[in-house]
C-alpha cells in the first residue's frame, strides 16, 4: 500500500485525523501539498503570504522528523498525473475534506480523478467540531439562524483529539522539482507580524486560558483590550485543531466566560453549514429579496475606507490594524463592515474581497457569513435597518 497524505488547511502533525490514519494504515507514506494556480494571486496579499508561510513552517517541521513535504504546482489533474509518474505504485490517498466553497468543488474533482485511476480515497471531517450535516432541526432541515442551531450543537457530544504516531510507517522521499520550489517561494513573503506554527498556537491557547478566559465575556467587547484568543489564524491554517481548543476549554470550571467562548467556536461551525446550504453566497445575498440592492459604490470612498482615512477614528483605527497586522478585532470587523455597507452604501462583496486579501485568518465561510450578517443580507434575524454606531 503506497499512500499519499494530502495536506490542505490542516497544517499540523498533531490531532490530524487523516494523518493519524494514513500513518496507522500504510506501509509507505508520501506527504504532499498542492499549489493550485486557480487559488493563488500574484498581487500582494497578506492572507496568501501568511498561509504559505505556514506551509513552509510545516515543511520545515516535518523535515526535522525526517519527513518530506513534497510540493506540487499546477492544475489539479495534471499535478496528480505528474505525481503518478514518479510514484507509480500509488494506491491510496488520505485527506481531510472540505464541505463548502472552492474546497468542495476541488474535492469533487479530485475524487473523480482518484476513482478513475483506481486510487482509494480515505477522507475525514476534521476542520469543524460538527460538520454541516450533524446539526439539523426536527424536520431534518438545516437551521437558518444561529440561536436554535446552537442549542442543538451544544448538546451533541464532541470528538476528542486523536493521537498521531509518526513512527508507524515509512515515509517516502522524492526528488523535489526545483522549479516548483522556486514558484512556491515567489508566491509569498515573510510577514514580520505573522508567527506560524502549532507551538505558537498552543502557547497562545495556554496563555488565553491562564490570563484571558476568566473575563472573556466582558473583555471581548473592547477592541482596545487584548482580551480574545487570537487563535483564528491558526485555526484557519489548521496549525491547531478545533478539537484541541474545545478540549482545553471544556476542562475548566463551567462559567459564563467559558460558555461565551464555546459559542464563538460554534459560530465557526454554523457559518460552514450556512456556506454548504448557500453555495453561491460569495457572489450573492443569501436572502433573495436583497439580491438586487442598488449600491452607491463610490470608488473614492472605498479607497478611503481601505486606507483608514474616512475621518471616523474607530473605523480608521480598525482598517489600519488590518493593514498593518492582518488581523482585526471582531467588534471592529462589525463596525467597519457596517460602516462600509450602511453608511458609505458600498456593496458588501467589495469589503469581503478586501478582507480576503488582507486577513491572516481569512476563512471564506466566516468572512462571507460575517459580511452578510452585518449587511443584513444573510443570516441575521434583525432587519436591514440595524446599523452599528
Ligand atoms: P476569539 O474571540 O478568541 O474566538 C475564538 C475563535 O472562535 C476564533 O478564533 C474563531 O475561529 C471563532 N470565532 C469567533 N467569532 C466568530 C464569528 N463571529 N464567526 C465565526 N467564527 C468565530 N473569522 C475568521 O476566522 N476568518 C474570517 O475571515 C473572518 N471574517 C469576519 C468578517 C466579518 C465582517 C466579521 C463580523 C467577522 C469575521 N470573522 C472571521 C469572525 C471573528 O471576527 C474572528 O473569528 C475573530 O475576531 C478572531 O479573533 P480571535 O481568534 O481572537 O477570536
Amino acid at each position: 500500500m503506497t499512500t499519499v497524505m494530502w495536506f490542505r488547511r490542516d497544517l499540523r502533525m498533531v490531532d490530524n485525523k487523516a494523518l493519524a490514519r494514513a500513518f496507522q494504515d500504510s506501509e509507505d507514506v508520501l506527504c504532499v501539498f498542492h499549489l493550485n494556480p486557480e487559488q493563488l494571486t500574484q498581487e500582494y496579499s497578506s492572507s496568501q503570504s501568511a498561509f504559505l508561510q505556514s506551509v513552509e513552517h510545516l515543511r520545515q517541521s516535518l523535515a526535522k522528523e525526517g519527513i518530506q513535504l513534497y510540493l506540487l504546482y499546477g492544475e489539479l489533474e495534471e499535478s496528480f498525473d505528474q505525481l503518478r509518474q514518479v510514484l507509480p505504485n500509488w494506491t491510496d490517498v488520505y485527506f481531510n475534506y472540505d464541505e463548502a466553497g472552492y474546497g468542495r468543488l476541488r474535492d469533487q474533482r479530485a475524487a473523480t480523478y482518484f476513482r478513475t485511476h483506481g486510487i482509494k480515497i480515505h477522507a475525514f471531517q476534521d476542520h469543524y467540531l460538527h460538520g454541516s450535516q450533524d446539526v439539523k432541526n426536527q424536520f431534518g432541515k438545516a437551521y437558518k439562524v444561529f440561536t436554535p442551531y446552537y442549542r442543538v450543537w451544544r448538546a451533541l457530544p464532541k470528538e476528542k483529539p486523536v493521537s498521531v504516531d509518526l513512527s508507524f510507517a515509512r515515509t517516502i522521499e522524492l526528488n523535489q522539482d526545483p522549479e516548483t520550489l522556486k514558484i512556491f517561494n515567489r508566491l509569498w513573503e515573510p510577514l514580520s507580524f505573522y508567527h506560524p506554527g502549532t507551538e505558537v498556537a498552543l502557547t497562545k491557547l495556554d496563555s488565553f486560558i491562564a490570563d484571558k478566559l476568566e473575563n472573556y465575556q466582558v473583555q471581548r467587547d473592547y477592541p482596545s483590550i487584548n482580551g480574545t484568543s487570537q487563535l483564528s489564524s491558526h485555526l484557519r491554517t489548521g496549525e491547531i485543531s478545533i478539537r484541541m481548543v474545545f478540549d482545553a476549554i471544556i476542562h475548566y470550571i463551567p462559567s459564563d466566560a467559558q460558555e461565551t467562548f464555546i459559542k464563538e467556536l460554534a459560530w465557526r461551525d454554523f457559518y460552514n453549514m450556512v456556506y454548504v446550504e448557500n453555495p453561491r453566497q460569495k457572489g450573492e445575498a443569501i436572502q433573495s429579496q436583497y439580491k438586487d440592492i442598488e449600491w452607491d459604490n463610490s470608488l473614492d470612498l472605498f479607497n478611503l475606507w481601505k486606507k483608514g482615512e474616512t475621518g471616523f477614528p474607530i473605523v480608521d483605527a480598525a482598517m489600519r490594524q488590518l493593514n498593518t497586522t492582518g488581523w482585526m478585532h471582531n467588534r471592529l470587523r462589525m463596525i467597519t463592515a457596517s460602516f462600509l455597507t450602511k453608511d458609505l452604501l458600498i456593496d458588501w462583496r467589495w469589503g469581503e474581497r478586501y478582507f480576503q486579501q488582507m486577513l491572516i485568518d481569512y476563512d471564506p465561510a466566516s468572512n462571507i457569513g460575517g459580511w452578510q450578517w452585518v449587511a443584513s443580507t444573510g443570516t441575521d434575524a434583525a432587519p436591514y435597518f440595524r446599523i452599528f454606531n
